[in-house]
């Protein structure tokens, strides 16, 4: 997707603070971060929205979430907690559309989210 502003942090062609990086996966710090841990991990491969995965991507939701407790890991927020967020398509608040998984800490969360 050539208008794709996360593919093209993917390849490069956009700076990014990249904190992982793996074969179908990498995650990078958020831009405008809403915690002091805030970092969103996307696939390599562009996927829209949480409803255009398919039942093949199993292992790659799996390797989404795995990699959202490294950085919490890193980060020194495993233990105290933290929040992973997909937002979907409009009434969920997307905004990229590019799947990414927040993963926000470092600060207390509130509920019911805005
Ligand atoms: P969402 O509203 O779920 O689509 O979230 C999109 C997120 O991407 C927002 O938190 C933005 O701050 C973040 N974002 C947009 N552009 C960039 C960028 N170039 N680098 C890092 N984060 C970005």
């Amino acid at each position: 997707m050539t208008d794709c502003i996360f593919c093209k942090i993917v390849a490069g062609e956009i700076p990014s603070d990249r904190v992982h990086e793996g074969e179908q996966v990498i995650a990078f710090r958020d831009l405008n971060p809403q915690a002091p841990t805030h970092v969103l991990v996307i696939p390599r491969r562009h996927v829209a929205t949480l409803e255009d995965l398919t039942p093949d991507d199993g292992d790659l939701l799996a390797e989404m979430f795995t990699v959202a407790r490294k950085v919490a890991a890193t980060d020194g927020i495993a233990e105290r907690g933290y929040r992973t967020v997909f937002n979907c398509r409009d009434e969920g608040g997307q905004e990229v559309h590019h799947l990414h998984l927040h993963v926000l800490g470092g600060r207390q969360m509130t509920w019911p989210p805005g």
